[in-house]
């Protein structure tokens, strides 16, 4: 497992390759929301790559303490809950993103992927969706349909501001790019990546919480939601979130 002292040590390390994220991030277009419900887009967390996870961690030990604290209790909350919260990104406020500078690929290329690659890309997190109301029925958990978050369809408001477009064979190689910065931190990558599943929620709740209250929370979390409809069990949870485990520092 990832320790917050092993974090703390590849955010310092990770500091030039920062830089170059951030100018890999300006090959994209900038982008215009043009429906009437901004922020919808961000009912998940984004995926993400292990720098840009730490790009992550590093605005939160910046944030101070006690918006901090807000946070991070968001991030737990939206791992044990999800998927059958609508909670949204915990970075979303008021429809505006609270990491606007550090917000991922992901995010940037919203709307700018074709059509058809778009589609292609939402039915690939629908089926993966599936696949987990599968696991959970598994463990004798039966997730209602009308309780599951839907993924909304792709998004065909989002306009170039500079009117150049950018092709999916485009956006794919400045993602290769910024993936392949991960290799800087390749042994942190690969637990990031088979650990986490590079779910920056999971991780923050495993820090926060230690691994196997994260995960036996989780599953009582969603057993009493969907089973009682109340949850008393995330209360009580929540209430042992400690923040010094992750910034000692502080
Ligand atoms: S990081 Fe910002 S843009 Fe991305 S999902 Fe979260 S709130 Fe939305």
């Amino acid at each position: 497992m990832i320790s917050p002292t092993e974090l703390q040590a590849a955010v310092q390390k990770a500091q030039p390759i920062f830089e170059k994220i951030q100018r890999f991030y300006q090959k994209l277009p900038s982008t215009a929301c043009n429906c009437e419900k901004p922020g919808s887009c961000c009912a998940f967390l984004p995926e993400m790559t292990l720098m840009e996870a730490l790009q992550w961690f590093q605005v939160m030990h910046q944030t101070p303490e006690t918006e901090r604290v807000k946070l991070l209790r968001k991030f737990v909350e939206f791992y044990l809950t999800n998927p059958i919260r609508h909670m949204g990104c915990p970075f979303l406020s008021k429809g505006h993103c609270g990491i606007y500078e550090f917000r991922t690929f992901a995010c940037r290329a919203y709307g700018l992927w074709s059509d058809k690659m778009g589609q292609a890309r939402t039915q690939e997190s629908r089926d993966g969706k599936q696949i987990l109301v599968e696991m959970w029925q598994r463990y004798g958990i039966d997730m209602k349909p009308d309780k599951i978050v839907a993924e909304m369809d792709y998004c065909d408001q989002v306009t170039c501001q500079s009117g150049a477009n950018i092709t999916d064979e485009q956006l794919m190689v400045i993602l290769e790019e910024i993936y392949l910065l991960d290799q800087a931190l390749a042994d942190l990558q690969t637990k990031f990546e088979n650990e986490y599943y590079s779910d920056f929620s999971y991780l923050m709740a495993s820090l926060a919480l230690g691994t196997k209250k994260a995960v036996l929370g989780k599953f009582a979390v969603i057993k009493q939601l969907c089973q009682e409809g109340t949850d008393s069990r995330l209360s009580n949870l929540l209430a042992q979130i400690k923040l010094d485990r992750i910034f000692p520092a502080d």
